[in-house]
């Protein structure tokens, strides 16, 4: 049986992509472990975890089984009022692996609403202290969501902000962080955000960035003392910190969480993606009890939001599932395997002409090329070389399933490698 995919053509939306011209879409019919399996019979080995989010590929049993015990018992019910053992014991496992002080756990139903989440409890924070402050303070070629709050401190130029210019908060922007995670260290790296802050610190609610891996804005591993500075900026001048750990969280920079790699706590922390193992839709934001007491304690005295499948049930259960499985696991070394094969694999590839750079950090391999690809051609070229690889503008990038196999991560690079070096391909 194949896929009707031209009715998919004329009346699906798919990300970032147009209506009149889109590009083309593979039809999946199931997926099991690292492989993908499309409707032609075809296998692709996994390169994206499905965009950071499937820890242990596809079909987890563990994971299957809980999904499958909770529904008998109930997949969702309100949170107003209700609570249920899912939501308790996430609540658990959650505040005791984040960074330390992380304790009060809002629950939701994505990344870019935990972004939200977070924006709103650092409003209402300085609100509720009588120093109400409207501004957040970020740095270029993040990215936090596609809500308006967290497109506010995204960066303006890739998600093209003059669209939305009139409606749009006006944040501000520090420079990129300007040296790479491996690169020598020097401070005055930190000179720009620091006169940002100096400058407009009475008006700044937070600061919000992703630690150390910036991720869909462009694939760059910064310098862990930048992160170090950050923090050290924000106890300075009495801001809140922010971590968008959506992307990085559950190991894949090779730190449970990448706060840890410059031994911080942020006061908030946003995580997401890889919170169910791909399964279902989650996110959750944690703050310390220091903004959730004060918050309380404010003239609106409880926090303003509140979404309907809040701490759903079935999504809970198999995130409790993914983060026994994962604490289980010996990730620590899978995942610095996985960084060896990477640098050992991708290495190659910056002997190629097309290739700027080649970063590696953790289980994430990126390609940075000099020139935009021709997503069409390329993807089509990478599905023949049976592996699922979606590049993006000049990234060409992998993140796979912890669970992938060496030859299966051999395969992934070097499909990478002969993909750029062909020269009828037009990159
Ligand atoms: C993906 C991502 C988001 C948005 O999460 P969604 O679940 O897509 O809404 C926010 N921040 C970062 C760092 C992300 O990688």
């Amino acid at each position: 049986m194949s896929l009707d995919l031209q009715y998919d053509n004329k009346h699906l939306w798919h990300p970032y992509t147009s209506m009149i011209n889109p590009l083309p879409c593979y039809a999946v019919v199931s997926a099991d472990k690292c492989l993908l399996t499309l409707d032609n019979g075809k296998q692709l080995i996994d390169g994206m975890s499905s965009w950071w989010a499937c820890l242990f590929g596809y079909n987890v049993p563990e994971l299957n089984t809980a999904a499958k015990q909770q529904i008998d018992k109930m997949s969702h019910v309100m949170f107003g009022g209700l609570t249920h053992q899912p939501a308790i014991d996430l609540a658990k496992k959650l505040v005791a692996i984040t960074p330390a002080g992380l304790e009060k756990v809002f629950l939701s139903d994505s990344g870019s609403v935990s972004v939200e989440v977070a924006l709103k409890m650092a409003l209402q924070y300085w609100h509720a202290l009588e120093k109400p402050k409207s501004q957040f303070l970020t740095v270029r070629n993040g990215y936090h969501g596609d809500t308006f709050g967290a497109m506010s401190v995204t960066d303006p130029e890739g998600s093209m902000h003059e669209l939305y210019h009139d409606f749009l908060a006006k944040q501000l922007f520090a420079p990129q962080p300007g040296i790479a995670f491996d690169q020598p260290w020097d401070a005055t790296a930190l000179d720009e955000i620091t006169l940002l802050v100096e400058n407009n610190q009475a008006n700044i609610a937070a600061i919000i960035l992703e630690p150390i891996v910036q991720g869909a804005g462009g694939m760059y591993f910064y310098h862990s003392e930048y992160l170090k500075g950050v923090r050290a900026l924000c106890d300075k001048y009495e801001l809140l910190l922010i971590a968008d750990e959506i992307a990085t969280g559950f190991g894949r920079t090779g730190k449970l969480f990448a706060c840890e790699h410059a031994d911080i706590s942020p006061d908030i922390i946003c995580v997401g993606k890889a919170i169910t193992g791909g399964y279902m839709s989650l996110a959750a934001t944690l703050a310390t009890s220091e903004i959730a007491e004060t918050i309380s304690r404010g003239k609106a005295g409880v926090f303003m939001h509140g979404p309907t499948f809040m701490g759903n049930p079935l999504a809970c259960a198999v995130a409790n599932a993914n983060i026994e499985k994962l604490l289980a696991f010996d990730w620590q070394t899978t995942v610095l395997n996985i960084e060896t094969s990477l640098k050992h694999y991708l290495a190659p590839c910056i002997e190629l002409e097309q290739v700027k750079s080649v970063r590696v950090l953790g289980a994430i391999g990126v390609v940075e090329l000099k020139k935009a690809v021709d997503v069409a051609i390329v993807q089509k070229k990478f599905v023949e070389l049976g592996v699922w690889i979606r590049p993006f503008g000049k990234l060409i990038y992998i993140m796979p399933p912890y669970i992938i196999t060496p030859e299966q991560l051999q395969l992934l690079c070097h499909a990478i490698y002969s993909i750029i070096n062909e020269e009828a391909v037009e990159l």
